[in-house]
């Protein structure tokens, strides 16, 4: 590295405002509306030091990246910044009903704490339900998406089907776009539940953990095979699809996976499981500490650096099955990078400045009980009430929206006062989990240095910013085509069907 006196002299006031971040044998600066670049390491030195030389294709660089004070178009910026915040001013857009807690499946890490299917007590009843999808459309946001979750959502289903019907009529009069998606297991799916589904333009969302040994392994259904079951109906909910018509690019089972220490040696093949069923998206998720998965932690937990080794490989398998052609993508890297090179925020709530919780989603409990979010309704099951706000069968919606937990968890997710995020390189692009601060630190705020999220979302942006400063050209346009979003319209409904 050059000295001062080697470099020149300083110009005063030369940078505008920038964060920094090491990432491999390179430097990656950002700005507060999240502008960034990839510096060598004299390049980053000049910067910093404010020697760049003028005229020069390192100044040419940093003024049309933003990162000099001089010329620096304030309004510009400024909209750059909304661009990415529009989210903020719109309400709740999920609403998830858990229509039981009985599941026919016992997952090793369960993270809603499922009962046991002679558990009649811990289903929804249709009033409940109709109180919960009342709340949900009396949302200020113009779309809505009502989502069946569990325990295993096809176990009540008379609830299930209530729910979208009832939805369906009330929106006659109120008009706002509404999305169904059920996450089940797919076990209990019978062709009666599977014509209605499609004819109800409900999405269809699972689990997939990996090759058939690990997912039998972590899912266990008496008897049978649970990847088996789950895997017939994936193919069979693509194959009505491409019936109707509709793009299998577009309309196909989203899969979810979730990561224990046993799925680790099995990168290569989770990821040739998930192409293989013809998903075009893996979800590179790590566990939670939620539910059983939080009671049966050191059984199935690991060190956030080994996850972020199987990530890496994973990552680097599916930018290599891109070039041959193979459509796959990590979720994770494409949220991240919708932020990065899109200058846009995809919404997702959990990775959101501030976070949901509330303001994004609301969860509706079997029992009428309505929380932040579905971890913070986890964390009910398990004897801790923190998140809760409210009783369906009382509460309006300002009174959801204005409760104490609700402001509280927007501070604690905002980044601009987290004391570890605020001096982030990240921060334009990350979003801290309040809950899981609660459960994991004992506070909203939590300690990010040594917060297991945040070893994630750092170990996972630092890979992302390493490959687009090698620059690769095949591989950045990869990962800019991971960006790209298309809407499904054929689930979007905003009248009677
Ligand atoms: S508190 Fe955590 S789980 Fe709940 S919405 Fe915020 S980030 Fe998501
Ligand atoms: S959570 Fe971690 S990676 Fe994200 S902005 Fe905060 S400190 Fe940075």
């Amino acid at each position: 590295m050059k000295t001062l006196t080697q470099l020149g002299s300083p110009r005063a006031g030369t940078q505008a405002f920038f964060r920094y971040r090491p990432v491999g044998e390179k430097t990656v600066i950002t700005g507060l509306d999240g502008s960034w670049l990839v510096l060598d390491d004299d390049e980053f030195t000049r910067f910093a030091t404010g020697t760049v030389e003028p005229d020069t294709e390192l100044e040419k660089k940093l003024k049309e990246g933003h990162f000099l004070r001089e010329g620096f178009d304030v309004n510009a910026a400024a909209e750059r910044l909304r661009k990415r915040k529009t989210f903020v001013g719109t309400g709740p857009n999920l609403h998830i009903l858990v229509v039981t807690l009985r599941c026919n499946e016992t997952c090793v890490y369960c993270h809603s704490s499922r009962s046991l299917m002679d558990a009649t007590d811990t289903d929804m009843t249709e009033e409940t339900a109709e109180q919960a999808v009342n709340l949900a459309l009396a949302s200020t946001s113009p779309s809505v998406t009502l989502e069946f979750q569990g325990g295993e959502p096809l176990v009540n289903w008379p609830v299930v089907k209530h729910v979208i019907e009832y939805a369906l009529e009330r929106n006659e009069e109120i008009g706002k776009q509404i999305e169904f998606t059920l996450v089940s297991n797919l076990s209990m799916m019978d062709e009666e539940k599977f014509q209605y589904l499609l004819d109800h333009k409900v999405q269809i969302c699972t689990s997939i953990d990996g090759p058939p040994e690990l997912h039998d392994k972590q899912r266990k259904l008496p008897g049978l095979s649970a990847h088996e079951k789950a895997t017939e109906w994936i193919a069979r909910v693509n194959q009505a699809y491409k019936e109707r018509g509709l793009d299998p690019d577009v309309y196909h089972v989203e899969a979810l996976l979730t990561t224990t220490r046993d799925t680790l040696p099995y990168w290569k093949e989770v990821v040739d499981t998930y192409v293989g069923l013809g998903c075009r998206a893996l979800f590179l998720r790590p566990l939670d500490p939620f539910g059983f998965a939080g009671k049966s932690g050191p059984r199935l937990e690991y060190p956030r650096g080994d996850f972020m080794e199987y990530y890496q490989k994973a990552v680097d398998y599916m930018l290599e099955l891109n070039k041959q052609g193979v459509q796959i993508l990590e979720r994770y890297a494409a949220i991240f990078l919708t932020k990065i090179l899109g200058g846009e925020d995809p919404n997702y709530l959990d990775i959101r400045n501030p976070c949901g919780a509330g303001i994004g989603q609301v969860a509706y409990n079997y029992d009428g009980g309505v929380f932040t979010c579905d971890e913070g309704r986890m964390l009910h099951e398990m004897g801790d009430d923190t998140f809760k706000i409210g009783e369906a069968s009382e509460a309006t919606y300002r009174d959801l929206m204005g409760h104490p937990t609700v402001r509280a968890l927007a501070i604690a997710s905002n980044l601009d006062v987290q004391p570890d995020c605020v001096n982030c390189a990240y921060q334009p692009y990350c979003g801290v989990c309040p809950v899981h601060s609660h459960k994991t630190q004992g506070h909203y705020f939590g300690r990010m240095r040594e917060s297991s999220l945040c070893a994630v979302h750092k170990g996972i942006q630092d890979y992302l910013f390493t490959k687009l400063g090698e620059g690769d050209p095949e591989t950045v346009e990869t990962l800019k085509r991971w960006t790209t979003v298309r809407a499904r319209e054929h689930f979007l409904q905003s009248c009677n069907i």
